[in-house]
């Protein structure tokens, strides 16, 4: 993960080490950070703390909206580059298809969380780390039997706007893994764009049958994984961990050879 998830962290000397707070939450909990530190990642902070504002002077600013835990999951990944979901996050069993929803869908959704804290708060190296983990967790996910829960999906279209990269990945691999687990689950807004991926695929203009689907499938998402996360050098892409994991699941081949088979029939018989 490290090499995605890293952004540039200044480093501490003796004319950065001042401290401030940010009071999370409605119990108005106070945490002290460093001013260097929190100004780097997020816009907004540097704004407040830097600006003519009064949280200036006061050195102080409240988030009453934000959630303690997710103000907890930042400040672990400021400081540590790593979050913090905890075990309840990660099924002891994949096999066992709801006790790995369940944990798989908790990851999801605190993910969002933080995908919506660094939209709100603008910082970018923040929604970046928050994909590579989304992009982990779909990857593991393909090897368990769990699947995505309809208020997670729901979550992403009603709270991340559409220019939100995670969500453009959410929408890639909706639409060449879960297709086959019917669409009543998913918002129309996100049916629409898993139909714009799908097109893209099947109606380029080499048509359908020089190409394995399931290949042109795999492609689409493995492929377009580090495109939606970024890197800032080939070294850093040559080393992208979620890159190094995904080509290689047999699962990912064999359900894509199964839903290879779906979307051959379904052309056949729309030809026929
Ligand atoms: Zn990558």
């Amino acid at each position: 993960m490290e090499a995605v998830m890293n952004f540039q962290r200044p480093l501490f000397t003796l004319d950065n080490l001042e401290l401030v707070t940010v009071k999370v939450g409605k119990d108005a909990t106070p945490c002290v950070l460093h001013k260097a530190l929190l100004c780097a990642a997020s816009k907004f902070f540097e704004n407040a703390f830097n600006g003519n504002f009064k949280e200036a002077h006061e050195r102080e600013v409240k988030l009453e909206e934000v959630d303690f835990k997710t103000f907890a999951m930042f400040m672990n990944w400021l400081y540590y580059s790593t979050f913090s979901f905890g075990d309840e996050c990660f099924p002891k069993d994949v096999k066992n298809k709801a006790a790995s929803t369940l944990a798989f869908n908790k990851r999801f959704n605190y993910i969002l969380d933080l995908s919506v804290f660094a939209d709100r708060y603008d910082c970018p190296p923040l929604h970046t780390a928050a994909l590579c983990a989304w992009q982990e967790a779909e990857i593991s996910m393909l090897k368990s039997d769990a699947t995505i829960e309809t208020e997670t999906i729901h979550r992403v279209f009603n709270e991340l706007p559409n220019t939100s990269s995670l969500r453009q990945e959410f929408v890639k691999w909706a639409a060449t893994s879960l297709v086959n687990k019917g669409l009543d689950n998913y918002p129309a807004s996100c049916v629409v764009e898993m139909f714009k991926v799908l097109q893209e695929a099947f109606l380029d203009k080499k048509g359908v049958n020089d190409w394995p689907v399931y290949g042109r499938y795999r492609n689409l998402w493995v492929e377009s994984l580090c495109e939606h996360h970024g890197h800032v050098s080939e070294q850093e892409a040559a080393e992208c961990s979620v890159r190094k994991r995904a080509p290689y699941l047999g699962e990912t081949e064999r359900r894509l050879r199964a839903l290879d088979e779906v979307f051959r029939s379904t052309i056949r018989s729309n030809q026929g």
